[in-house]
């Protein structure tokens, strides 16, 4: 969806960063890209300048025997960095695995799936800090990372751009994440004690069945943030919507999965123009082939005016729109 970028830079070091931010001038736009998997692009060709990292690899800065610290480039494909650990029996992100993009983007939203988020494991991130033109390093509690959120996506936005993470993981044994569908699987593939590769794989196959595989049908996965609300709206909504999931979260508040929302409101499945709510999960909106973003904007519009309207609740969006 979108149009194209005119000008592209990739960037493999401080010193090209150095060289590039030196030779653009001040008032020129510019964005830092990863996989591209959580952007949306404005209809009509792109003059900001998108800027990309190269993969700069994975490594194992330290290892104490329990306990290991990972390094990541930016650039380097998040995926990758999953199967790395795993193949080593480093434990601690294997249920964040394929999920797309790259390593530098996980701090921005503190991305998360089958309850692990990256800050439950990040160490530290260094960042080239362009109003400064330094390498700057921010530990987990700088990054003032929440729900789907982070520093970088705040204030630090368009400030910053992570060129390393690094990680905190250690051996010994997996947690196995408790989520219905993964001890569905391991019930229908006859494990008992599931070793790393197994949860990796379980993650895996179950995510490919609820998502669009982004190679073959465009989606930035999940179109909107999961609801958190106060204990009295998520009785009142439960009695007037008896099936609605609700999970209740140790800041008293409780979480109302979009997803939910979005198919009692009778969204999955549907399509709209060129658009449609995926078949197996309300919560992605897939690009059906000629899509503009100005006729996804509508649509967020009016879905989010009946979601409102329904259940007293405002969805947010996930992905950023580059204008
Ligand atoms: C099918 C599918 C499934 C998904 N599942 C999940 C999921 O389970 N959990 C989840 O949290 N997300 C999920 N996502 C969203 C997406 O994969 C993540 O947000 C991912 O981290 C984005 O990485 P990217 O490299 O593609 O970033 P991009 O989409 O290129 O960029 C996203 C944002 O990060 C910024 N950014 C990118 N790289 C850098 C950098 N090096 N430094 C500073 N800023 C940077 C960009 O400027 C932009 O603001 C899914 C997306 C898809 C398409």
């Amino acid at each position: 969806m979108g149009g194209f970028a005119k000008e592209v830079a990739t960037v493999e070091n401080e010193a090209d960063l150095q060289e590039l931010f030196a030779l653009l001038e001040p008032e020129r736009k510019w964005f830092v890209l990863g996989g591209g998997s959580n952007v949306i692009f404005p209809d009509g060709d792109v003059d900001t300048l998108i800027v990309k990292l190269a993969p700069s690899g994975i490594a194992l800065d330290s290892d104490n025997g329990d306990e290991v610290i990972v390094g990541a480039g930016g650039g380097t494909v998040w995926d990758d960095v999953v199967a790395y650990c795993v193949e080593h029996n480093f434990c601690g992100i294997e249920a964040l695995s394929a999920i797309p993009g790259s390593a530098g983007a996980t701090p921005v939203q503190n991305v998360g799936a089958y309850g692990t988020e990256i800050k439950d494991v990040l160490i530290s991130l260094e960042a080239f800090d362009v109003f400064e033109r330094t390498i700057v390093t921010f530990s987990n509690s700088e990054c003032g990372f929440g729900y789907r959120d982070s520093l970088f996506k705040r204030e630090g936005r368009g400030r910053y751009i992570i060129t390393k993470i690094t990680l905190r993981l250690h051996r010994g044994d997996a947690r196995v994440p408790n989520y219905p569908g993964v001890a569905e699987y391991f019930a229908a593939n006859n494990i008992s004690s599931p070793t790393l590769a197994d949860i990796r794989n379980a993650i895996t196959t179950i995510r490919w069945t609820k998502l669009p595989d982004p190679r073959l049908i465009a989606s930035v996965g999940s179109f909107f943030k999961n609801v958190f609300v106060s204990v009295e709206q998520a009785e009142k909504l439960k009695k007037e919507f008896p099936g609605l999931k609700s999970f209740p979260v140790n800041d008293g508040t409780v979480k109302i999965p979009a997803g939910a929302l979005l198919d009692l409101a009778g969204f999955k499945g549907k399509r709209f123009g060129n658009l449609s709510f995926y078949k197996n999960n309300a919560l992605v909106i897939v690009n059906e082939g000629g899509a503009t973003r100005s006729e996804l904007v509508d649509l967020i519009k009016n879905v989010t005016l009946r979601v409102h309207d329904l259940f007293g609740v405002e969805l947010e969006s996930e992905p950023e729109m580059i204008s």
